[in-house]
């Protein structure tokens, strides 16, 4: 059977197959939609650690596979950095942003605004633009609280394929591919950080969440921006 039709216990193989097999796993998962869609296949890289392990998978499945990266006004210089370094050795990378002009400090206002403006319209039109019918994330299910009922592969809007390639490894094991493989690192995560976003929605904390420095005193505490949550096409 194909592993883009696999019905397996995901949360059981997260404990089950060790930091090899994940790695074949991701692979196979990648080369197998990149047969399947081609050029329509296209990686969504936000910079942090589980987007770059993905688009280093991928870039070992194929150079030619496109990616796109989503910034905001409000992300650190550190991030603006390594985005250009990434940029720079990856020109099939493209950067989307909104900035259209939005209300002052709308984070604190209505955070959730502000990320459907910053960050989910820019991948609504990077989708379209890029004329994407599978699109790939670094999502893991062990990452917080609002991650732990994705699949592999999911179909959320129609026509547009969802592809979470590393969705059962662990924080330690994505840390491990990045060591092993020698993959640039945003240099945040040496400030203490463990998950990245825009600067005023994100903290440093000793939590056991990895998310849990997201969004700190809002009703989004821990959770997400939108882009896996809501819809990202016009035809759903
Ligand atoms: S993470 Fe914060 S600043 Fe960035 S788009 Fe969302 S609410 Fe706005």
């Amino acid at each position: 059977m194909s592993l883009l039709d696999n019905k397996d216990d995901l949360k059981a193989l997260v404990e089950k197959l060790n930091f090899k097999e994940k790695v074949e796993r991701s692979l196979a998962l990648i080369d197998e939609a990149y047969k399947k869609y081609g050029d329509e296949l296209v990686v969504a890289n936000s910079l942090g650690k589980d987007s770059v392990a993905v688009w280093s998978l991928a870039k070992k499945v194929s150079p030619k596979i496109r990616g796109f990266i989503v910034t905001t006004r409000y992300k650190p210089a550190e991030t603006i950095r390594f985005m250009n370094e990434e940029v720079a050795r990856h020109p099939e990378l493209k950067i989307y942003k909104n900035d259209a002009a939005i209300p002052d400090r709308l984070y604190e206002t209505d955070p959730d605004k502000c990320c459907d403006i910053l960050k989910v319209e820019p991948v609504q039109r990077a989708i379209r633009e890029m004329r994407v019918t599978c699109w790939v994330t670094g999502l893991r299910c062990t990452e917080g609280r609002t991650r732990t009922d994705f699949k592999e592969v999911e179909e959320r809007d129609k026509g547009l394929i969802k592809l979470n390639p590393i969705l059962i490894w662990k924080e330690r094991e994505v840390w491990q591919y990045l060591a092993l493989y020698r993959v640039p690192v945003n240099p945040l995560y040496g400030a203490g950080y463990r998950s990245l976003g825009c600067a005023p929605c994100t903290k440093i904390t000793n939590d056991d969440n990895e998310r849990a420095g997201r969004w700190i005193g809002t009703s989004k505490c821990g959770g997400e921006c939108g882009i896996h949550t809501r819809p990202l096409t016009n035809d759903h």
